[in-house]
């Protein structure tokens, strides 16, 4: 590490169970961001500051003033351009002790596992039901660690899924909700104080497992109501039923049940 490094991290070397060991393995990770929108930004925001070596922040949306409630590292004139390379660059410069790029690729049932290889861990920022089960097989197939989040209105989920060890995304919901049984944020809204809490879950989930420390969403879903101030963590658990992770792979890619990014407006 050198001085800089040192000082910028100072207040997280002198946490208990944080040094500089804790330290020299979040540098040497390798991790990905699905998505650059209102999970996006806390997710890879955080990863930054924390002191990730190396981003990769995957998206292919543009970005659009509605955003702007939400997905902080936007501004608006910024309005209209690709938001992975505008994300990547203003994460670039607020920590150039590391490495982000912003990979502008649309991620499908059948390019995922190949785009999603080798990393140490993904963080799923995606918000729909296509990517985010696609998303979920590839982590388990390549046994990659995936910390999932997702958030609508005031309302908000979070859970850790080590493959092979804990429960994955198929697991606990084996089916999309059907078709027009979710609505879309545009249709239901979304607070950015509520995927800010929720990106920042799943940053912290990811900072703590890269660093060798315990974590304590594994075989727990954790449910956010920010209405009510509630936060309640559910039991879960594998099912050896499940396509992902279960007994034996079976490819299944799920329809888009909903759009809920803003791409088409
Ligand atoms: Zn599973």
């Amino acid at each position: 590490m050198n001085l800089n490094e040192i000082k910028r991290y100072s207040r997280q070397l002198i946490l208990p169970d944080f040094g500089t060991r804790e330290q020299a393995r979040l540098k040497k990770a390798k991790v990905a961001v699905t998505g650059a929108g209102g999970l996006g930004c806390p997710i890879s925001t955080y990863l930054t500051l924390a002191g990730v070596g190396e981003i990769h922040i995957f998206d292919f949306d543009r970005v659009e003033l509605s955003n702007l409630n939400r997905q902080f590292l936007y501004t608006p004139s910024d309005v209209g351009k690709p938001k992975a390379k505008l994300a990547a660059e203003r994460l670039g410069e607020i920590n150039p002790e590391i490495r982000v790029e912003g990979i502008e690729e649309r991620i499908t049932y059948d390019n995922a596992f190949e785009l999603l290889k080798g990393y140490d861990a993904i963080v799923d920022g995606t918000d729909n039901f296509a990517v985010r089960y696609a998303v979920n097989d590839a982590a388990v197939v390549n046994r990659v660690p995936l910390f999932h989040g997702a958030a609508l209105m005031y309302e908000g989920r979070a859970m850790s899924i080590i493959p092979g060890e804990t429960a994955c995304f198929r697991c606990v919901f084996p089916e999309p909700p059907p078709a027009g049984m979710i609505p879309t944020c545009r249709e239901a809204g979304i607070l950015g104080s509520v995927v800010g809490i929720v990106g920042a879950i799943q940053a912290s989930e990811a900072i703590r497992y890269l660093a060798g420390l315990e974590i304590g969403l594994k075989n727990r879903l954790l449910i956010v109501n920010v209405d009510e101030m509630r936060f309640e963590k559910v039991r879960i658990a594998r099912s050896s039923e499940c396509t992902a992770c279960g007994e034996k792979f079976v490819p299944r890619p799920v329809e888009e049940v909903c759009v809920v990014e803003e791409g088409d407006e």
